[in-house]
Parts: C-alpha cells; sequence; structure tokens
C-alpha cells in the first residue's frame, strides 16, 4: 500500500456555497455532525450571517437551520 497521496482533506470543516443570505460566495463552517441510519447529517452555518444549511451524505437536504 502506498499512503503517500493520503491528505486528510475529507476532514475540513469547511464548506464553499452560495449563501442565499449574503448573495455571495461563503466560507460555510461545520457545527455538528450526528451518525443516522441513512447516513451522516451535517448542520453548516454561514459566519456572517448564521444562515444554516443540513447535509445528508453530502446533498445538501433543507435549508431549516
Ligand atoms: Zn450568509
Amino acid at each position: 500500500m502506498n499512503y503517500t497521496g493520503f491528505k486528510s482533506e475529507s476532514m475540513t470543516e469547511k464548506l464553499e456555497r452560495e449563501c442565499p443570505e449574503c448573495g455571495a460566495e461563503r466560507e460555510f463552517y461545520q457545527a455538528a455532525s450526528t451518525e443516522l441510519h441513512l447516513g451522516e447529517k451535517t448542520k453548516w452555518y454561514c459566519p456572517e450571517c448564521d444562515y444554516g444549511l443540513i447535509r445528508i451524505n453530502g446533498d445538501i437536504d433543507s435549508t431549516t437551520a
């Protein structure tokens, strides 16, 4: 096995995404992570306006904070 390409990029807790509140691209930060039977649910917040979004297994599931 060759692990030279291994990086902890998947562990990054930031998500670049357009914030509908700010109307601009923001670096959302991960506020919480929950293991569900259907996958991993993560909560993200815009640091500028506290707009929240939820991802499940990488898909944006809801805009409910
Ligand atoms: Zn925002």
